[in-house]
């Protein structure tokens, strides 16, 4: 049986996502179309990537970059769009069938939302919206059919796992942790981490804030709160084991006790791919496990010591309501100060425990709520002196 090529709109498609979701899109023999591409700055990326994939759409949502880019090269019969709003006309579009959401940060989330209402499917890599807004997101997918897939590795291996059994029947679920590049650092070398040491990442390559997240491990934090809303799980039911070789994406345990897990190269076009044809499987186009080489998968339990961020995930997981937003918008900016230099590696946690602990407590916020603390936090970042 054959189905009309799906229409794919990436939101984000000059980042690594995006990148790699064309590549999936390239090999996918007409099977999926791209029909709208956005970028922030990086407009040139974004006419090559028009000139290759000739979507209907491109988008520049950065609207200096759009003012000083030269639109000449576009191909005639592409629309060209400017500013943020760009994203949620794209993304509501009626031609539009999945929305690619892999804008990364918080910037992310007006576009899914977008999305969202507009009953779309959406194959979710930007985690910050469900750290951000999960309850109001699943919500409002809930009332509008939209259905929501993750890309991100590990969710994607528990979505893939728990098609084993019933929902009910889950027990627990276990993210796997690569460890990031500091895995074995004491404390004392961790405090004289550079950006160059952890912007290497051991086994991924990501864009530059979620390998930064990864050597924190604030990434894994994110990721507690993401399957928390994403999945409906209790926080009691989310572990974290590190496995060094990123070969097992994760695992669900039932209640009976077996443990089924979904294992793949560290290649991000595997999970893309399972969220743009879901629920169909079609040839792969990552690079396969070689089982004829002896291979090795370690687990060993996380340290909450040296790694404090993945306490201030489960609090925040237990907590919810506005601590989300205040979590994900200081780790940010603090992100964001530590690449310029102004921040030292192992003051990007307490920075943020400190805002989030600082901030006024709100159990059910609205969306305009979350926007306005959301620039709170990033202000009270700003303020932050070092210790
Ligand atoms: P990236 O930095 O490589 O790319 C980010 C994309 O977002 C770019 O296209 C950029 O133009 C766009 N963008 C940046 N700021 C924007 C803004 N203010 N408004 C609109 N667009 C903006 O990031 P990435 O590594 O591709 O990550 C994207 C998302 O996917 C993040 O949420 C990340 O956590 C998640 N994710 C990434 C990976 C990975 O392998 N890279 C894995 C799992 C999840
Ligand atoms: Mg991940």
């Amino acid at each position: 049986m054959s189905f009309p090529a799906a229409q794919v709109a990436i939101l984000g498609s000059t980042g690594s996502i995006g990148r790699n979701t064309l590549e999936v899109i390239a090999a996918s023999q007409g099977t999926l179309q791209a029909v709208a591409l956005s970028a922030h700055s990086s407009v040139d990326l974004l006419l090559r990537q028009a000139a290759q994939f000739r979507p209907r759409w491109v988008a520049c949502s950065d609207p200096e970059a759009a003012s000083t880019c030269d639109w000449s090269q576009l191909a005639e019969g592409i629309e060209k769009l400017c500013g943020a709003e760009a994203l949620e006309t794209i993304a509501r579009a009626p031609e539009v069938d999945v929305v690619v959401a892999a804008i990364v940060g918080s910037a992310g989330l007006r576009g899914t939302w977008a999305a969202v209402e507009a009953g779309k499917t959406i194959a979710l890599a930007n985690k910050e919206t469900m750290v951000v807004a999960g309850p109001l997101v699943t919500r409002l997918a809930n009332q509008t059919g939209a259905r929501i897939v993750p890309v991100d590795s590990e969710h994607s291996a528990v979505f893939q796992a728990m098609q084993a059994g019933r929902r009910q029947e889950v027990k627990r679920i276990i993210l796997t942790a690569s460890g990031g590049p500091f895995r074995k650092h004491t404390a004392e070398q961790l405090a004289g981490v550079t950006v160059e040491d952890a912007l290497r990442h051991p086994t991924w390559n990501m864009g530059p804030k979620i390998t930064i997240d990864s050597a924190t491990m604030m990434n894994k934090a994110l990721e507690i709160i993401e399957a928390r809303w994403l999945f409906d799980l209790r926080p009691d039911q989310i572990d974290v084991v590190v496995h060094p070789q990123s070969i097992v994406h994760s695992l669900v345990e039932f209640v009976d006790g077996s443990v089924l897990a979904q294992l793949g190269t560290p290649d991000m076009k595997l999970p893309i791919q399972y969220a743009l044809t879901y629920p169909r499987r079609t040839p792969g186009v990552a690079t396969p496990l070689d089982f004829t080489q002896t291979m090795r998968l370690d687990f060993e339990p996380p340290d909450f010591e040296r790694f404090p961020a993945l306490e201030l995930g489960l609090e925040v997981a237990r907590t919810g309501g506005t601590s989300g937003v205040v979590l994900n918008a200081a780790n940010e900016a603090a992100v964001a100060r530590f690449r310029a230099g102004e921040l030292q590696f192992t003051e990007i946690v307490p920075s943020c425990r400190a805002i989030l602990e600082q901030h006024d407590f709100d159990p059910s916020p609205s969306l305009a709520e979350l926007e306005k603390l959301d620039t709170w936090a990033r202000q009270e970042v700003l303020r932050w002196a070092c210790l």
